[in-house]
C-alpha cells in the first residue's frame, strides 16, 4: 500500500543524484521528471551520472577485502562484492563500502551473535558473492522468473538489481539509502537461510524478509533484522503481489 505521495520519494532520489534517467535506460517512471526543486538542488551538488545497459557483459569489478575480520562471535562467512563493469558511475569501492556498512551495522544480521560477515578480495576464498548487476544479467544469475525488476539470491549468488539500487521502488516511503539497506539485508537474509515473512500489522515495521519491493501491505519501510537490539520478524509467508513490468529488454538469444 502506498501511504504517502510520491513527492518525498522523488525528492529523495533526486537528492541522491539519481533523479535523472540513466542513459540508455527506459524511463518507466516518468513522474520523476516533475520535481523542479530537486533538480535545482542537484545542480548545486553534482554527482557522476549513473548509467547502465539493459543487459551487461557479465564481467566484473571486485572490491578489495576489509582490513580485519569483524569481532564478535558466530560463524564466519566471507563474501565478495562484484559490480558489473557495464555499470557506470557506481565505483565498486563505494558500493562495497555501503554494503559492508549495512552488513556490519548493529541492527544487521551479525547483531545476534550467530554470524560474522567479512568482505574478502577477489583472490581470497569466499562463501558467497554479492553482485550488483544490470536487469538482464539479474535474470541470468537468478535463474528464476525473469522479471528484470527484483533482486534475488541463487545459491551462493546474492544478486542486487542496479535498477533498484538506483531508483528503489515507486511509493516505497523510505529514502533511497533505506531501500538499499533493505535489499542488501533481504537477499543476504536468504543466503543465511531465511524465507519470506508477512507484515505483522498496519503501521508496524515491515520485517526485513517481507518482499518490500512488491508491496508493504500496511507496514512501514524497514531495512533491519534487529530493532532495538531484538530480532524482528513476521510470520512466514508471501503475498501474491503482481510483478512490475521488467526494465530493459531480455538478452537476445
Ligand atoms: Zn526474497
Amino acid at each position: 500500500m502506498l501511504r504517502k505521495g510520491t513527492g518525498a520519494v522523488l525528492l529523495a532520489l533526486l537528492l541522491a543524484g539519481c533523479g535523472a534517467p540513466a542513459a540508455g535506460q527506459p524511463t518507466t517512471t516518468p513522474e520523476k521528471n516533475a520535481a523542479p526543486a530537486g533538480t535545482a538542488r542537484m545542480s548545486r551538488a553534482p554527482v557522476p551520472p549513473v548509467s547502465y545497459p539493459a543487459t551487461g557483459s557479465e564481467t566484473w569489478s571486485t572490491a578489495d577485502g576489509e582490513g580485519r575480520t569483524p569481532s564478535g562471535g558466530g560463524q564466519l562467512l566471507r563474501y565478495r562484492v562484484s559490480v558489473e563493469r557495464d555499470i557506470k558511475g557506481l565505483p565498486v569501492a563505494g558500493v562495497a563500502k555501503a554494503i559492508t556498512a549495512t552488513l556490519n551495522d548493529r541492527r544487521g544480521w551479525t547483531a545476534g551473535g550467530t554470524w560474522r560477515l567479512r568482505r574478502v578480495g577477489p583472490e581470497q576464498p569466499a562463501d558467497f558473492t554479492i553482485y550488483l548487476v544490470t536487469p538482464g544479467t539479474r535474470d541470468d544469475l537468478c535463474d528464476d522468473v525473469p522479471d528484470g525488476y527484483t533482486s534475488c539470491r541463487n545459491g551462493n549468488k546474492v544478486v542486487l538489481n542496479v535498477a533498484r539500487w538506483v531508483k528503489a521502488v515507486p511509493g516505497y516511503g523510505g529514502d533511497l539509502s533505506t531501500y538499499r539497506q533493505y535489499m542488501v539485508n533481504h537477499e543476504v537474509g536468504h543466503r543465511l537461510g531465511h524465507g519470506h515473512e508477512l507484515c505483522p500489522g498496519r503501521g508496524e515495521p515491515a520485517p526485513v524478509m517481507q518482499q518490500q519491493t512488491l508491496g508493504l501491505h500496511g507496514c512501514e519501510p524497514n531495512a533491519w533484522p534487529y530493532l532495538d537490539g531484538r530480532r524482528y520478524a513476521g510470520r512466514s509467508g508471501a503475498y501474491d503481489d503482481e510483478l512490475p513490468p521488467r526494465e530493459g529488454a531480455r538478452r537476445a538469444g
